[in-house]
């Protein structure tokens, strides 16, 4: 009852933010919805049993930047020769093959010593952010970080960690007891980070203890980032960063051992020497098309976009250490393998390119590489619908990202989009999580972005965050399939209107994105 009430207020919000129009949304003129041949082509037993396959133990989290995104890159060009599609990556390959820079602590190049004990870099001690560090000299113990009284200018300060404020916990990222000790990091190193520390010790409670080395496991990793790519962001560069320096505006900070506290509050002496490495790691995009009917319209081409990476072999929790990525992102992948078949029964008379973009976990890598570097011209792709996480939670809601300003940047490309949701998912569009004031700041969390800042019609289909999102816990029995079923037809027919329309869809002018 309380969630069907709620449900009704969001129609009621979608039907304000979305134009009065919305609920009346109608397709393309002249477009007819496609035969039953096509239809039939997009089933549920292909979906499961696709998804089985791509988030298979044996597939090791598809981590990019490792070879377990290239196996299952291989994999997912297989998929699109069996279907029926061409080679549309370089070299008349299905691949985009480039290399991504990854920057991170040095393990063999660091140390630390506290008290005259060498301590383990990662073990005993954890890096917090990437940036080198030379400190020695007596350690200032502080029992209260907020106590400003206490000059720490030059000085290694030890701490205890804070208790964060409960809002600052975020709610839907990561398993609970990691985005705890996120918040804490963070609440306890604020209350320092301007006063000129050298560096800043913040030692664990026993709790904060417990997710030591979930926090290292991600930390060890470093930054990642792809030279000559659109920018992540809508002031940045199309370079890579450089090589962070120390004295960088950046006060290094670490998460120690909770048995470290007697040894610290003894104000020791100690010695930190963390050294960085960068290095370039081979990263791929899988690029498929399907070539349209018309000859006046077939040199434009659909783009569906999705990721093939996950996030690798991590700890062991509850029995398992692969994180699988079922729903991200297996599900849009196997989504596309849906809409392709359908596309391949019925020809459009555009173009259809797919693609599944490697390393977006890792920053966005894959698009913001083939964005830059398309291989058909990025005037011709006339529409991106980009899909991240399309299979949980509630099987009556689903979020259209790029819907609404400032991220909606073609009127056509979402009148399409909700006419086809009231023609295949009849979801009820959650419009909040497209919101510029949306914690999650989910809009700018996925592959579309690197397009409609290029100025091209963008959206994102998703089912949004849940509790298994970036854990162990998101394998393929916890999709909903006929929710899944729909979300495709969803995207499916959107791109089936795109494809079939008199005119391409236009863009908003001048259209900017808020960050
Ligand atoms: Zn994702």
């Amino acid at each position: 009852m309380r969630t069907s009430h709620l449900l009704t207020i969001v129609v009621a919000v979608a039907a304000l933010v979305l134009g009065t129009h919305s609920l009346l949304a109608q397709p393309p003129a002249g477009v007819a919805a496609p035969g039953p041949r096509a239809w039939a082509a997009v089933r549920e037993a292909d979906l499961r049993r696709d998804l089985f396959a791509m988030a298979a133990p044996a597939m090791r989290g598809r981590e990019g930047g490792t070879i377990d995104e290239l196996a299952a890159s291989i994999w997912v060009a297989q998929q699109y020769e069996t279907i029926g599609l061409v080679p549309m990556g370089e070299n008349g390959t299905w691949f985009q093959w480039f290399n991504m820079t990854r920057t991170r602590v040095s393990t063999a190049g660091s140390m630390a010593s506290v008290a005259g004990r060498t301590l383990g870099v990662w073990r005993d001690i954890t890096p917090y952010n990437v940036v080198p560090v030379e400190a020695t000299g007596r350690v200032l113990w502080l029992p209260t970080p907020s106590d400003t009284t206490v000059d720490v200018r030059g000085r290694i300060v030890a701490t205890p960690v804070q208790s964060p404020p409960p809002a600052s916990v975020r709610t839907t990222s990561y398993p609970t007891r990691v985005r705890y000790v996120e918040a804490a990091m963070n609440a306890t190193v604020r209350m320092l980070g301007r006063r000129g520390a050298a560096a800043i010790l913040v030692v664990a409670t026993d709790s904060v203890d417990a997710a030591f080395d979930a926090i290292t496991v991600q930390r060890e990793r470093g930054s990642y980032d792809v030279d000559r790519a659109t920018p992540r962001s809508s002031n940045g560069s199309d370079r890579v960063a450089p090589v962070p320096v120390a004295g960088g505006g950046v006060v290094p900070s670490f998460l120690v051992r909770a048995s470290m506290l007697a040894t610290l509050r003894a104000q020791p002496e100690a010695a930190l020497s963390i050294r960085l490495e960068r290095f370039d790691t081979p990263v791929v995009n899988v690029v498929a098309g399907l070539r349209g009917t018309d000859p006046a319209l077939r040199d434009e081409w659909v783009l569906y976009s999705s990721h093939q990476d996950a996030n690798g072999v991590r700890l062991l929790a509850n029995g398992d250490s692969v994180l699988a990525g079922a729903d991200d992102n297996a599900s849009v992948s196997v989504a596309q393998f849906a809409a392709a078949r359908a596309f391949v029964a019925q020809r459009p008379r555009r173009s259809v390119l797919f693609i599944q973009q490697g390393s977006e976990e890792k920053g966005l890598i894959g698009s913001r590489y083939f964005s830059a570097h398309p291989t058909v011209p990025i005037t011709q792709i006339v529409a991106v619908l980009n899909g991240d996480m399309i299979g949980r939670n509630h099987p009556d809601t689903a979020a259209l990202l790029g819907a609404q300003p400032p991220h909606r940047n073609s009127d056509d490309l979402v009148q399409w989009a909700l006419a086809a949701n009231a023609r295949t998912g009849k979801f009820v569009i959650d419009t909040t999580w497209d919101r510029p004031t949306h914690p999650e700041g989910w809009y700018f969390r996925s592959d579309h972005v690197s397009y409609a800042r290029l100025g091209v019609p963008a959206l994102m289909y998703t089912t949004n965050l849940h509790d298994d999102y970036h854990t162990a816990g998101d394998t393929p029995e916890r999709i909903d399939y006929p929710k899944l079923l729909r979300m495709t037809r969803w995207m499916y027919l959107t791109g089936w209107y795109a494809a079939n329309a008199a005119t391409r869809p236009a863009v908003v002018p001048n259209f900017r994105l808020e960050r």
